[in-house]
């Protein structure tokens, strides 16, 4: 259990034949990179279609309204919920402390993965290149996915915007933990897009999560409504096009559209069809997460791979 679940939210299962009708809030910031209007139109209908091809399930994607970010995150947690927040994250200032609590975080595994299905990386993977492991007995990929992780959370926390403010005014607003706070909040909302980037900054942690450098697409957050979740998804590791993001990442992508409409499928086959991950299946299954904060090739796999027929586990809770 994570310390923010809250046990009374165990998951109901859905009926999959019934229509689902999700409600997009949209959140902009001046400086950001974010999708034109009709890049978001396109965004939804890309993902309704790919939703009824791999997840089986109708969605109609409704955008109700936007809000200017900043007054979404003033308006959107008390002194109090910051401060207990700011308890999960890592310990950035101290980094042996942050790097062994990591990196035994990343041992003892939230999310276990099959080994077959994660090993061997590419030779090509960031984080495989951060040098050899201090520890070469135990397997080196626990420390080089802790390094890398907070090697590049580190590197974000410097990063400008072409204007010259940060791009992160403090970890709080990019943390995933946050999102999953602020989105259990909302009202008659299934779905925020918000231009931030949305990184892992503190516990809990799962490999594929410190293996992109803490960058997350999407994340469902535990919600009260019916759906008993709400999706958060992040444009900026498709649209950002910062140094760090462009150097972990590569290029902008020249369809992010679209990948982004095949990621979201990800996390709507957690919301509607109650799936979670899919370790043991072949690349292409969209409910096997991404181990490179290059998405494209992730989204690249899935559309040629096209539905995925193998049985899913099924997820207990939304964290
Ligand atoms: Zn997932
Ligand atoms: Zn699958």
């Amino acid at each position: 259990m994570t310390p923010l679940s809250d046990p009374s939210l165990l998951l109901a299962e859905l009926d999959p034949d019934r229509p689902w009708d999700l409600r997009l809030l949209t959140l902009d910031h001046p400086h950001l990179p974010r999708l034109r209007r009709n890049e978001i139109e396109l965004w939804k209908q890309c993902a309704e279609k790919h939703a009824g091809a791999l997840l089986g399930v109708e969605v109609r994607i409704r955008h109700v309204g936007s809000m200017p970010l900043g007054e979404f995150l003033r308006r959107g947690l008390s002194p109090k919920e910051r401060e207990d927040l700011r308890r999960w994250e890592f310990p950035l200032e101290d980094y042996p402390r942050a790097m062994e609590s990591l990196s035994r975080a990343l041992r003892e595994g939230r999310d276990p993965p099959d080994p077959q299905g994660l090993l061997p990386l590419p030779q090509d993977h960031p984080a495989l290149h951060l040098g050899p492991s201090s520890k070469p007995q135990e397997n080196p990929l626990w420390e080089e996915a802790a390094r890398f992780h907070l090697h590049t959370l580190a590197r974000f926390l410097e990063t400008r915007l072409p204007g010259g403010m940060p791009l992160i005014e403090d970890p709080l607003w990019v943390g995933a933990r946050t999102w999953e706070r602020l989105a259990s909040k909302q009202e008659g909302i299934d779905l925020i897009l918000t231009p931030l980037p949305l990184l892992t900054t503190g516990f809990p942690v799962s490999l594929p999560e410190s293996l992109r450098g803490g960058v997350n697409a999407g994340l469902v957050a535990a919600h009260s409504g019916p759906l008993q979740g709400v999706v958060v998804f992040s444009s900026y590791p498709f649209l950002g096009r910062d140094e760090v993001m462009e150097g972990i990442r590569g290029s902008p992508p020249a369809d992010p559209v679209e990948i982004m409409a095949l990621c979201l499928i990800h996390e709507l086959g957690h919301l509607l069809r109650r799936w979670g991950h899919a370790w043991d299946h072949p690349a292409g299954c969209p409910m096997k997460p991404s181990l490179d904060p290059d998405y494209g090739s992730w989204a690249q796999r899935v559309r040629e791979h096209g539905p995925c027929r193998l049985p899913h586990p099924s997820m207990r809770t939304f964290q």
